[in-house]
């Protein structure tokens, strides 16, 4: 393709504001699917996705327009997935800014501008939803300049829905948006922008060609990881697959080449010529790094198998995320998982349910601690340990220094949440680092431990801003702090996939609202049930589940004494199994909402 024909886009919006649908309408008008075949939302093919309304695997498809090639590349939309949304917006020259003609500018529009903004996109306002008699197009149009300080003179005005300014968002494109540079004969250089796993195809990588051209029998070295494949196919998807002779320099399209596990194409690789390679890769390269663990066990022992197959199929297709097994006292055998944020988890999470049939047991997520150990007899330094799991905390005394993760978070919220979103960042032992005004918004920098994020922080984000408030992070290291095992004991027994890590300022607290929400959760038995939460021997918080009055000898009519006591055997024999198999009495639903922090 002439390279001055291509235009390389992506679409940003708020969540809501329209930006499957235009996808799906830009596929449709470009000729690429049938009325019919648009019945389904093209761009989220997943379940999960479409029900959440958000995009988790970047597709990209080829429109054809007015003899242009247009390659409309979807991101992710969600920070656990940051890495990704990167890569897809450095393949991309331009973006349209979707913002619902209704609603207007919201956080996470702003969010999403910047990042285009910083890769340097031509940047294309499209205010949908004028179709909606409650739009006020104008009034949006002069927010994007007030607070995104976009020129919107030039904004499309449009309806998805209806289908009002396809065509000029399309002619806009061609008109406004940069061709790709490159240079052909160059040796081949290409990023890796996203690789899945296809059962038909195997291993099928999307990349954006920077230089040269990749082609059919062309042997190929992924300049990171080291390895060298041979192409077998190229193509492109408009969105059905369509396969071409090559991909030259600008162009976006996937390859497949033999792989069989994703791990092995990692986002953001460089693609080269293993024959005439490129003297250096492209920068940016970074291996992704599970930041939260939790175990998955079976609540039905007998589906261990189930899930082991179960997640090894989806390890396949994501290489974000790991496992290996792990056994529990309460929970039997299951797997210790590690994922890129908590999104990450309640998808795979979800996916193992939804998918694969399983009823799951999920423990609190922990986030990656260093420590290291007192010299033991003989050894020069103490050991340094990674801990991925609470119910590996070593003894005490046996701790020199334990560091946590911390990241640094950037919020944006309108001015009459800052109070609050303030208030919840201290709560979380935040440091406040910058605050500053964007129009009718705050932006503040605080630096949070990952530990205080991965409970409930977004959600609780959420709620207190009504939605408006959005948030982006990244890591900045490791740092010590005062942290301890808390362990919840439910009927004086240790529940260890309750067990926690906390800071010693937070613990009573935590351990407070552990037991309360507990009590709340555990159904009342026959007998009563003590819950505690406690650091080392020292019991920090106690609540008390009352236990539920049932003569079950009101039915023994008249003296038959044997029969009473038979029967007053029995129910001991119960309340003894209801200690031994403590925790798995308590109902799956009790142990979500409990290690969803509240
Ligand atoms: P996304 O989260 O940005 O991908 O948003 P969607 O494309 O999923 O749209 C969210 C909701 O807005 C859906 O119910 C759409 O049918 C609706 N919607 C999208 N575009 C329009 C539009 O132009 N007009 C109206 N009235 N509704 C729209
Ligand atoms: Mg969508």
């Amino acid at each position: 393709t002439d390279i001055t024909k291509i235009r390389n886009f992506s679409i940003i919006a708020h969540i809501d504001h329209g930006k499957s649908t235009l996808a799906d309408r830009l596929i449709q008008r470009t000729g690429g699917l049938t009325a019919r075949e648009m019945s389904e939302q093209v761009l989220d093919n997943m379940d999960i996705e479409k029900e959440r309304g958000i995009t988790i695997k970047a597709q990209t498809v080829r429109l054809e327009w007015k003899g242009h090639v247009l390659n409309l590349m979807d991101t992710p939309g969600h920070v656990d997935f940051a890495y990704e949304v990167s890569r897809s917006l450095a393949a991309c020259e331009g973006a349209l800014l979707v913002v619902d003609a209704a609603q207007g500018v919201e956080a996470q529009t702003l969010a999403n501008v910047y990042q285009s903004i910083e890769h340097d996109h031509e940047i294309i306002p499209v205010i949908n939803k004028i179709d909606l008699p409650s739009a006020e197009p104008e009034k949006v149009r002069a927010e994007i300049e007030d607070v995104i300080g976009l020129d919107a003179s030039n904004a499309v005005l449009a309806s998805a829905k209806a289908g009002i300014g396809i065509d000029e968002i399309l002619d806009a494109i061609v008109e406004r948006i940069p061709s790709p540079k490159g240079d052909p004969d160059a040796p081949l250089k290409a990023m890796l922008v996203d690789s899945w796993y296809d059962p038909y195809l195997g291993v099928v990588i999307l990349v954006r060609v920077i230089d040269g051209s990749i082609r059919k029998g062309q042997q190929v070295k992924f300049m990171q990881t080291g390895t060298t494949h041979l192409v077998d196919r190229v193509g492109a998807f408009r969105p059905k697959i369509e396969q071409l002779p090559d991909l030259g320099p600008g162009e976006i399209g996937f390859i497949t080449a033999q792989i069989k596990e994703v791990a092995q194409a990692r986002v953001g690789d460089t693609l080269t010529d293993a024959k005439k390679p490129a003297a250096e890769a492209l920068p940016g390269f970074k291996e992704v790094q599970p930041v939260v663990f939790c175990g998955l066990f079976p609540v039905d022992a007998a589906d261990f198998e189930k899930l082991r197959e179960s997640i090894s199929k989806l390890r396949l297709n994501d290489a974000s995320f790991s496992f290996e097994m792990e056994t529990s006292a309460a929970l039997g055998f299951g797997f210790r998982c590690g994922f890129l944020g908590l999104l990450h988890l309640e998808i795979i999470q979800e996916r193992l349910m939804r998918e694969y049939d399983l009823d799951l047991i999920t423990t609190a997520p922990s986030v990656v601690y260093k420590m290291r150990l007192t010299k033991a007899a003989g050894e020069a330094v103490g050991q340094e340990i990674e801990l991925h799991n609470p119910a590996d905390m070593p003894d005490p005394n046996r701790i020199e220094e334990i560091e946590e993760p911390w990241i640094q978070a950037v919020i944006y919220v309108p001015d009459e949440y800052l109070g609050p979103i303030l208030k919840l960042c201290q709560d979380r032992r935040g440091i406040q680092k910058n605050l500053t005004y964007v129009g009718g918004r705050a932006q503040v920098t605080y630096e949070l431990p990952l530990n205080e994020v991965v409970f409930d922080f977004y959600d609780r984000l959420k709620s207190i801003s009504r939605g408006y408030a959005s948030f982006d992070y990244e890591q900045i290291g490791h740092r010590a702090g005062d942290l301890v095992k808390m362990s919840i004991l439910v009927n004086n027994e240790p529940v260890d996939a309750l067990s926690m890590i906390v800071h010693r300022s937070t613990a009573e607290s935590r351990g407070r609202g552990m037991c309360e929400r507990l009590k709340d959760l555990i159904p009342r038995h026959l007998f009563k049930i003590p819950i505690q939460a406690a650091i080392g021997g020292k019991v920090i918080a106690r609540e008390t589940i009352a236990a539920l009055r049932k003569d079950v000898t009101a039915k023994c009519y008249g003296g038959d004494a044997s029969r009473k006591r038979k029967l007053l055997e029995k129910q001991k024999e119960g309340k003894k199994r209801m200690r031994e198999y403590g925790s798995v009495q308590i109902p799956q639903e009790a142990f979500i909402a409990a290690l969803r922090m509240g």
